[in-house]
């Protein structure tokens, strides 16, 4: 209220908990300034909506795919170890069957990847705060460009670095996160000899990542929607990409996080940029 008395613009405030005879209720609140007949704004009304039950049912939800993606990850994790158990001994196994090993080993992989993604996102989903702390960008470029490196060590792979500004104010793991998956497309995406650069400034006191690839691009049509779960551009492009489908919902939701915002720029040939905005320290 204070604030819209100083500053008479609309403000609003979603999802704050307000603790009635001991239990907890969480409300949306809209707060419009009340201009008096000259034009003076002498008071304000603000409308409460008691959005408990849709709280409620949302970490459900949340839970839920928390719970299914742990309990499945076991078994996964079983699979997989008696699969390569057969494939060390596949000497005593018929020739014609090795493929089929092969397909399940693939198989198991993509879903436990798949199941890590959805831990991932519910995790990030449920959080209700973070914990920024000042951090070095190249900090945490160098962890995420070991980390997309070890994962295929034999795969050609360069980043450039054009850090104009160092400082920034994030959860450090959350945004390596962000950071490894951005570099894990570029190389996944980018054909034989990937390069990605990624550059840093200050602009209009936001700071600004960008992350730009050589690669195929996106078309137009579909750079709104790629941060979208399961969204994929061409199910047969990507096919033996290992890819989830997850990656950019997972970076999205951590960006929004932080009080940012992200986009993709192509011209849909050559290359995509993925521009990360943030409020500055
Ligand atoms: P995936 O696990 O399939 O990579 P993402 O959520 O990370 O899922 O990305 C969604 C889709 O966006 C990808 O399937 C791909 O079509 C497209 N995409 C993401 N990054 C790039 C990139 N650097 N170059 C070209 N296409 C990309």
């Amino acid at each position: 209220f204070e604030t819209v008395l100083q500053d008479p613009h609309p403000q609003k405030l979603k999802g704050f908990p307000v603790t009635i005879q001991n239990e907890v209720r969480f409300y949306n609140l809209t707060v419009t300034p009340l201009p008096d007949a000259s034009g003076n704004v002498g008071g304000a009304v603000g409308v409460f909506t008691d959005v408990t039950d849709a709280k409620k049912t949302e970490q459900m939800r949340v839970d839920f795919v928390a719970n299914v993606s742990h309990e499945i990850r076991s078994p996964l994790t079983s699979i997989k170890g008696f699969t390569q158990m057969l494939k060390a001994g596949q000497a005593r196994i018929p020739e014609d069957f090795h493929p089929f090993l092969e397909k399940i080993l693939h198989n198991t992989e993509r879903m436990i990847a798949l199941f890590n993604d959805l831990l991932n996102l519910s995790v990030i989903e449920s959080r209700d705060r973070i914990h920024p702390e000042p951090t070095q960008i190249a900090e945490i470029l160098d962890l995420a460009e070991a980390a997309v490196k070890s994962t295929d060590p034999t795969k050609k792979f360069s980043v450039v670095r054009e850090l104009s500004a160092s400082r920034l104010l994030v959860d450090p793991k959350l945004f390596e996160h962000v950071l490894i998956n951005l570099l894990e497309n570029a190389r996944k995406y980018s054909g034989t000899s990937p390069e990605v650069t990624v550059s840093t400034r200050e602009s209009n006191g936001r700071f600004e990542i960008r992350v730009s690839d050589k690669g195929p691009g996106i078309a137009k049509e579909h750079l709104g929607r790629i941060f979208e779960r399961f969204y994929r551009v061409d199910t047969s492009r990507e096919r033996g990409t290992g890819g989830t489908g997850l990656g950019l919902a997972i970076v999205k939701h951590i960006v929004v996080k932080h009080r940012g915002t992200i986009r993709a720029e192509s011209d849909g040939q050559s290359g995509t940029t993925f521009v990360i905005e943030l409020p500055l320290p």
